[in-house]
């Protein structure tokens, strides 16, 4: 989708394993988490057994894969990546279980996407590290109890209130990611420039990390195509010009809002007299999926305090109307 999708895109792929903190000291920013989390890693290090499972909740590119690579990093232990939809039946799950080794940490990515039965498999091997294996089919089948290593499974969520409250509560830690400070997109994107290169101007750096919309991932790319810009129409040099004409050019507006935020701003204004609208009539005006608008272009909104949400809907705020600069009707709801 667009420049400022929290989604990764091929190219962020190829580029991401680069830029990736491997410690948690070079971990920016999500200070609370850094310290619950160490604190969580250092005592089983001293007790000398796998951590708790750890349960990671927060929107696409806020650093959840990052920090399950780190988290087997500083345990010194193997990792293995799968997600929930690539599980689409309980011997999927079965297959990576069993091949566990000691001590590895699993990722199980979007984790609320996996298929039901697995889920069930889950619960069981999270608690007992056990596998039932069935055998055979109809009144015949038999479940086969498998002992497996014990590990750490680490479970990546957008949002946590998807899981099944079972699934939940077998975690010992739930580590919250939230958007990103200006400084702390700031200090990213200084390290990221160094790793690429690149000569980064400050001025150049708040003005990216200002459109960023709180979000490692999308300060990333921005960076990437300032650049790009800059190679091109420039001395390479990354300066507040280039950096304003570069997003300017990819449609990031001055608070980093993207195409989507703003048509769903602009539905919401317009269509809907500022609200409140449900969440997917909201969608279906936008012409997307209810869970694209929820997990992608809501969060954003409401942490910038364009829209609110309401028992009776999502209802635009006195700054929405301003930002898009439209004349609020009389008796809209604020
Ligand atoms: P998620 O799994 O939540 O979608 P990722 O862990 O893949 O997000 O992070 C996306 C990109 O943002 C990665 O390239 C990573 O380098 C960068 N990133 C994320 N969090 C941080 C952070 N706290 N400090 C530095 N870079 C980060």
């Amino acid at each position: 989708r667009d420049m400022v999708s929290p989604d990764a895109d091929a190219d962020d792929r190829a580029l991401e394993g680069a830029l990736r903190p491997r410690r948690l000291e070079d971990f920016v920013g999500q200070e609370r988490v850094r310290e619950q989390l160490s604190l969580v890693l250092r005592g089983a290090q001293r007790r000398g057994r796998a951590p708790d499972h750890i349960l990671m909740s927060g929107g696409p590119g806020l650093g959840k894969t990052t920090l399950a690579m780190i988290i087997a990093a500083e345990l010194g232990a193997p990792l293995r990546i799968t997600s929930g939809p690539a599980i689409e039946r309980s011997g999927d799950l079965a297959a990576v279980l069993s091949t566990l080794q000691e001590g590895e940490v699993l990722f199980l990515d979007e984790i609320h996407r996996m298929a039901r039965p697995a889920e069930e498999m889950l619960y069981v091997a999270m608690e007992d590290f056990r596998v039932d294996v069935v055998v055979g089919k109809g009144p015949g089948a038999t479940a086969i109890p498998l002992d497996i290593a014990p590990f750490t499974l680490v479970g990546a969520t957008t949002r946590a209130g998807l899981l099944p409250a079972p699934l939940r509560d077998r975690f010992g830690f739930t580590a919250q990611m939230d958007f990103y400070r200006p400084d702390e997109l700031e200090l990213i994107l200084r390290r990221s420039a160094g790793l690429l290169g690149v000569a980064l101007d400050d001025d150049a750096a708040v003005e990216i990390a200002g459109r960023s919309r709180g979000t490692p991932r999308i300060a990333n790319r921005l960076l990437r195509r300032v650049r790009d810009y800059a190679e091109v129409n420039g001395d390479g040099r990354l300066t507040l010009g280039t950096a304003r004409a570069a997003l300017t050019l990819y449609e990031v507006d001055g608070q980093g809002l993207d195409r989507l935020d703003r048509a769903v701003l602009d539905a919401l204004l317009r269509r809907f007299r500022g609200g409140p609208v449900g969440l997917s009539t909201l969608a279906v005006s936008v012409g997307e999926e209810p869970e694209t608008v929820e997990v992608v272009a809501e969060p954003f909104l409401v942490r910038s305090g364009l829209i609110a949400r309401t028992p009776r809907g999502r209802v635009a705020t006195p700054e929405a109307w301003e930002h898009m600069g439209v004349t609020p009707p009389p008796g809209a709801a604020f």
